[in-house]
């Protein structure tokens, strides 16, 4: 700084004047408040950027540990984490061998496999995909296909989805492209019929055929906040070819569909297998035709190649659910409660009681934690600190009899 001028911030040359400035320990330089907000910002960013999923590398894995991985979390479901568990491993293996081969591309190209995950709400489907995500630390996000439209309609563009993956990967495109999309409740933009009607169907045909080539790998491009396009707006185009998409739904009404295409095809199958037919999950037969006939559009399947069925929750697996994977429900309130001095411990009744009465909610191990929150109410809110608190079976039934009321 010239001795003889007044000081100036160096990054912006604004004077002292009119904004703060702090000076260099050199006492040769000066920078004002403003720029070393902005700065820290960017300092902050870009920290943020290379720390989480820069430089991707392929986990040293197998199909075989990534089911036992999601093991640890995920009780029961056998088959959908062994299907899983090879759908993912062949993703990414096929991008990590894209990736080391940059400029010699494989031969052979091989295209990769979407996921259907069809089973009843709460029984799992979001906590799979999830978890598989965290194990292969990429970019994760959740969808739910409800609220998508094709574009130009009311509601949310189907890029939407790429939206809060990009924000998942701190808004580093390369991450996001390798990233994992849940995309929820996706039985429900089925076409009402299974013959296409004259008038158009907004929410179901459209939005499957803008999804679709999300599915099949596009470049879209992206607002980077969201919400609608438009003209003035910047986007940030993102490759989907390597966006693993798994697309989830109760599919309500596709076991009759799966059941009558199973007595067709098989003459005697009623009287064959009418006694194992109750107990028996029907969604596990789930082939392309049921879900066309279901109201899925063939191209929108043909992008599903791996299907798998989730079984509904029985009242032994949510007891599992309450103590078994490694965030069970009851150690999160043990470690909650611990840090206040408590000591809390549940009977064997008590626990089987509350997964009776998770089962009659038929909302799947969704039920838990609210019937857990109502029976722990007052040692919530009391905190006896230095204490030990035993509940018994008569305690949960006791604090649920309101429910029971109520329903
Ligand atoms: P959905 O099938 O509707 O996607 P989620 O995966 O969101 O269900 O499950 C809701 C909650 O229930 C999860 O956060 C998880 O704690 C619990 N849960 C559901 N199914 C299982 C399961 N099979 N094993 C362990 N926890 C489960």
């Amino acid at each position: 700084m010239d001795s003889g001028k007044a000081p100036h911030c160096d990054f912006c040359a604004r004077p002292g004047t009119q904004v703060p400035l702090v000076q260099s320990p050199l006492k040769e330089a000066f920078i004002c408040l403003d720029c070393v907000t902005h700065i820290h910002e960017a300092a902050k960013q870009e920290l943020r950027r290379s720390r989480r999923f820069r430089g991707w590398k392929m986990p040293k894995t197998s199909p075989a540990e990534i089911k036992a991985h999601l093991d640890e979390y995920i009780i029961g479901q056998e088959s959908a984490k062994r299907k899983i568990a090879i759908a993912v491993y062949n993703h990414y293996r096929r991008i990590a061998a894209l990736l080391n081969q940059k400029d010699n591309p494989p031969a052979v190209r091989v295209e990769k496999s979407n996921v259907l995950l069809i089973g009843p709400t709460g029984t799992g489907k979001t906590l799979i995909a999830r978890t598989i995500a965290d194990f292969l630390r990429v970019p994760f996000a959740i969808a739910d296909a409800t609220t998508l439209t094709e574009a130009g309609y009311v509601g949310e563009d189907v890029e939407n989805v790429l939206v809060r993956l990009l924000q998942a990967a701190d808004y580093d495109v390369e991450s996001a492209q390798i990233g994992i999309v849940y995309i929820d409740e996706i039985d429900k933009i089925a076409r009402k019929s299974e013959n296409p009607s004259l008038t158009r169907d907004v929410g179901g045909e459209g939005v499957q055929q803008a999804l679709l080539k999300l599915l099949e790998g596009t470049v879209a491009n992206v607002p980077p906040k969201g919400g609608r396009k438009h003209p003035e707006q910047s986007f940030i185009a993102i490759d989907t070819t390597n966006i693993l998409f798994i697309c989830g739904g109760a599919f309500e009404g596709l076991d009759k569909i799966i059941a009558r295409r199973l007595s067709r095809q098989t003459i005697g199958f009623r009287r064959e297998s009418s006694a194992s037919q109750q107990s028996e999950n029907l969604y596990a037969y789930a082939q392309p035709e049921d879900l066309r006939r279901f109201g899925l559009i063939p191209e929108f399947i043909g992008r599903l190649p791996v299907i798998a069925a989730l079984e509904p929750l029985d009242e032994a697996a949510l007891l599992r659910i309450l103590t078994e994977p490694r965030h069970a429900l009851i150690r999160q309130y043990q470690e909650l409660l611990s840090w206040d001095g408590i000591e809390l411990h549940f009977s064997e009744g008590a626990l089987r009681q509350i997964a009776r009465e998770a089962l009659k909610m038929g909302t799947g191990a969704r039920a838990l934690r609210s019937l857990l929150e109502t029976v722990l109410e007052d040692v919530l809110f009391q905190r006896p600190s230095n204490t030990k608190i035993e509940i018994s079976e008569e305690d949960v039934l006791h604090r649920l009899a309101p429910l029971r009321v109520a329903g």
